[in-house]
């Protein structure tokens, strides 16, 4: 569990989630120690990783029902023909840009999930960093108004090394890895993301306990890395589950369920 520590408030403004189906959706963010009456204590991001087309557009429609944005992280080449699958639960369709394009242009998030998913902790680091650069150019020219200065980098497999973290702090603006599922509140200065997860079977006994370790805390940001739906990936959840999960989180004032990079942009 990860230690809280007590800090000042950090996040201060109004934060614009964007245009979801036309419809722009606001969620206030106010100071958690000003005393407002809805003040955003627990931060809930779900990560969705490894960009399979069936569950992204599923994702995609159940975060719009409830006018959110959600964190969808895809892998540059996953889409192209000679993409190798880097194991068993990644054989089914990938989305490409085309939808990745669509997705953002509905308000939702898409961030990088590696060039070819690799594991960057078992390749030199000199090889590490350059596919880490393959990722940001290919996302660069290929997603409409990408900037690696305003990206999170989603670690495939959460694995990294303190030298490539070290680096990739000075490429993106924050990168998720590996570690306690509960972060601190963010900071202008936060770099470094870690993340719980659950698999390869259902993950949604062990994402709701960690949801409720949350709720108890005075305040905290958990980051769940999620993967596909009904079946779909590593660590799948039911579509249903989701839906009920999102309307449930909703209805706690204390809660604002929102996409990594949006946080960081909101302090
Ligand atoms: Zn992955």
């Amino acid at each position: 569990m990860s230690a809280i520590k007590p800090m000042k408030p950090l996040i201060n403004r109004r934060t614009m989630i964007g245009m979801l189906g036309g419809v722009t959706a606001t969620l206030a963010l106010p100071n958690i120690v000003s005393g407002k009456k809805t003040p955003k204590r627990h931060i809930i991001t779900l990560s969705f990783d490894d960009g399979f087309k069936k569950s992204s557009l599923l994702t995609a429609s159940i975060y719009e029902k409830y006018k959110l944005s959600a964190c969808i992280n895809v892998i540059a080449t996953g889409h192209l023909s000679n993409f190798k699958s880097p194991d068993d639960y990644q054989v089914t369709e990938k989305g490409d840009f085309g939808l990745w394009n669509e997705l953002k242009a509905r308000g939702h998030e898409v961030m990088p999930h590696g060039y070819k998913h690799a594991n960057k902790t078992t390749i030199p680091l000199r090889d590490a960093q350059d596919l880490v650069s393959r990722c940001l150019d290919f996302f660069s020219r290929n997603l409409k108004g990408f900037e690696p200065e305003k990206a999170i980098f989603n670690m495939p497999y959460n694995a990294s090394t303190p030298e490539l973290e070290e680096w990739l702090a000075t490429q993106v603006l924050a990168f998720r890895t590996g570690g306690v599922a509960i972060n601190e509140m963010p900071q202008k200065k936060t770099k470094k993301l870690t993340c719980g997860a659950f698999g390869p079977g259902s993950t949604e006994e062990h994402l709701e306990q960690q949801i409720k370790n949350l709720l108890a805390l005075p305040q905290g940001w958990l980051i769940y890395n999620t993967h596909g739906l009904d079946g779909e990936g590593w660590g799948p959840m039911r579509s249903t589950f989701l839906d009920r999960l999102l309307d449930r989180l909703m209805a706690i004032e204390s809660v604002a369920v929102l996409p990594a990079g949006k946080v960081l942009e909101g302090i």
